[in-house]
C-alpha cells in the first residue's frame, strides 16, 4: 500500500534514503475519486544532472542520474472512452476528464496535458489505446525545481499505458515520445536528457549519454565517503523558457558561423583547441561565450566521467565548480539564488565541488559533500542562504534509484 509522509532521512543499514510518509494513502484516494480499486502501482523518478548542462541540444554529452524522489501513479483501465485523472499535488483542480478519442491540447485541462500528450503520441504511433483509464498521480518532486517533474509524469504515464494496454513499447521509444510531448504538445523546446535519465536510469548509476547518437554508458556512481546534496533555491524558474530558447538560438547561430569554416554537425563535435583557434569566425563576443560554454562543458563532462571511473573525486569536484563558473559567466543562466547557494556550498569544509543542476534561473544545485560533515554543511549553507536571499533553502541527500517502472 502506497503511503507517504513528509520528507525526512533515516539511516537504514548504513544506507541513507529519503523517505516520504505524508500519510497519503493513494489507494484510499483512488477509491474516493473513482469508486473502484486501482489495478497497478507505478513510479517514475526525477533526475539530477551531475554535469553536462545545456549540452543536450548542442550535440554534447550529459551525465544525469535518476533519483528516489519522483512521481507515483495508481491506475485502472476503463471499459468506456473516459480518461479521468487526479493529482494529489493539485487537489483544487479535482478530477479532470476527457475522451481518449479527443486528445487535443487544452489550456483548461492544465497539468493533464502532460499525460494527454503521451496518450496522443502513442496513439499517433499506432499503439492501440482503445478505451479510457482512471489515474491518481502523486509526486514528491518540487515542480519547477529543475529535477524534471514534467518528464517524470510523462514517463510515468508511458509506463502505465504500456502496462494497462499491453502495448509492448520499448522504454527508449517512451523516452522519445516524452520528449516529443514536451516539444510539440506542451511547447518547451527541451533536449532528450530528462526523459532519457528518467526512463533509462539505474540504481546507483549515472548515465553518460551522447545526445548526438543516444549511445550511453551506465557508470557506477561511487562517491565513497561523499554524498550528493540536492539544494533547492526555492525560486521558480521564471523567465526560464524564454531565456532557454534564446540560448538555443544563440548556439545555433554560433554553430552555423563555425560551419562556414569547419565540417561539424554540432558544437559537441569540437574540442577545446579547435574551438579556441576558430572563435574569430563567430565574431560576436556574446555568441563566443555561449558556444565556449557548450564546447568546454562537453569536454568537462567526458573528463568528469573518467574521474568518477578512476575514483578521482577531487578532480570530479573541480569539474563541478568549473561547470558552475561557466554557466554563471559565459552562459549566464544562474542568478543570485543559485550563485549564493553554490558559493556557500563551495566554502564549506568537506565539499569537493558544487554547481547548479537543470536549466538554471532558479531550481536546484548539487554539491559533493563529505558525509561526516553533513550536519555542519546543511546548517552553514542554510544560514548563508537565508542571510543573503531572505528565505530558506531545502537540502537533502540524493539517492540514485531505478528508472520508470511498475511497482506492482
Ligand atoms: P520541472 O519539470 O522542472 O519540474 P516544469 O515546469 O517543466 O518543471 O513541469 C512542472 C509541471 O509538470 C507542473 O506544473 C505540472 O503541470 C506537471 N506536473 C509535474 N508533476 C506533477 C504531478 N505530480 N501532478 C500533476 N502535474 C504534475
Ligand atoms: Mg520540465
Amino acid at each position: 500500500m502506497l503511503k507517504f509522509s513528509k520528507c525526512f532521512t533515516i539511516n537504514l543499514l548504513n544506507e541513507i534514503r529519503e523517505v516520504f510518509i505524508m500519510d497519503k494513502d493513494l489507494h484510499a484516494i483512488f477509491k474516493e475519486k473513482f469508486a473502484t480499486e486501482a489495478t497497478g502501482e507505478y513510479f517514475a523518478p526525477g533526475r539530477i544532472n551531475l554535469i553536462g548542462e545545456h549540452t543536450d541540444y548542442n550535440g554534447g554529452h550529459v551525465f544525469p542520474a535518476s533519483i528516489t524522489i519522483g512521481t507515483y501513479g495508481l491506475a485502472k483501465k476503463r471499459q468506456d472512452d473516459r480518461v479521468r485523472l487526479y493529482s494529489e499535488n493539485f487537489p483544487n483542480k479535482g478530477v479532470i476528464e476527457f475522451s481518449i478519442n479527443d486528445l487535443e491540447f487544452r489550456k483548461e485541462d492544465d497539468w493533464t496535458n502532460y499525460p494527454k500528450g503521451m496518450m496522443k503520441f502513442l496513439k499517433a504511433d499506432g499503439y492501440p489505446i482503445e478505451t479510457g483509464l482512471d489515474v491518481v498521480f502523486y509526486g514528491t518532486i518540487p515542480n519547477g525545481s529543475g529535477l524534471s517533474s514534467s518528464a517524470s509524469i510523462e514517463l510515468l504515464t508511458g509506463v502505465i499505458l504500456n502496462d494497462l494496454f499491453s502495448l509492448n513499447v520499448k522504454m527508449i521509444d517512451l523516452v522519445e515520445i516524452g520528449k516529443r510531448v514536451e516539444n510539440k504538445f506542451i511547447g518547451v523546446n527541451s533536449g532528450i536528457m530528462d526523459q532519457f535519465a528518467i526512463g533509462m536510469g539505474k540504481k546507483d548509476h549515472a548515465i553518460l549519454l551522447d545526445t548526438n547518437t543516444l549511445e550511453y554508458d551506465l557508470v557506477p556512481a561511487e562517491f565513497g565517503e561523499y554524498v550528493v546534496a540536492i539544494m533547492n533555491t526555492n525560486k521558480r524558474r521564471e523567465l526560464a523558457d524564454s531565456k532557454y530558447n534564446e540560448r538555443r538560438s544563440e548556439c545555433e547561430k554560433a554553430l552555423s558561423l563555425l560551419q562556414t569554416k569547419l565540417a561539424i554537425h554540432s558544437l559537441g563535435d569540437l574540442d577545446e583547441a579547435t574551438f579556441m583557434a576558430n572563435t574569430e569566425v563567430i565574431g560576436d563576443a556574446t555568441l563566443i561565450k555561449r558556444a565556449k560554454h557548450a564546447v568546454l562543458e562537453n569536454q568537462r563532462t567526458l573528463q568528469a566521467k573518467d574521474a568518477l571511473v578512476a575514483g578521482d573525486l577531487a578532480t570530479f569536484g573541480q569539474l563541478l565548480n568549473a561547470s558552475h563558473a561557466s554557466l554563471r559567466d559565459d552562459y549566464e543562466v544562474t542568478g543570485i539564488e543559485l550563485d549564493t547557494l553554490v558559493a556557500a556550498a563551495q566554502a564549506q569544509e568537506g565539499v569537493l565541488g558544487a554547481r547548479m543542476t537543470g536549466a538554471g534561473f532558479g531550481g536546484c544545485a548539487i554539491a559533493l559533500v563529505k558525509d561526516s560533515q553533513w550536519d555542519t554543511f546543511v546548517n552553514n549553507v542554510k544560514q548563508a542562504y537565508v542571510d543573503k536571499i531572505g528565505y530558506g533553502t531545502d537540502i537533502y541527500k540524493a539517492s540514485i534509484d531505478d528508472g520508470a517502472r511498475k511497482l506492482k
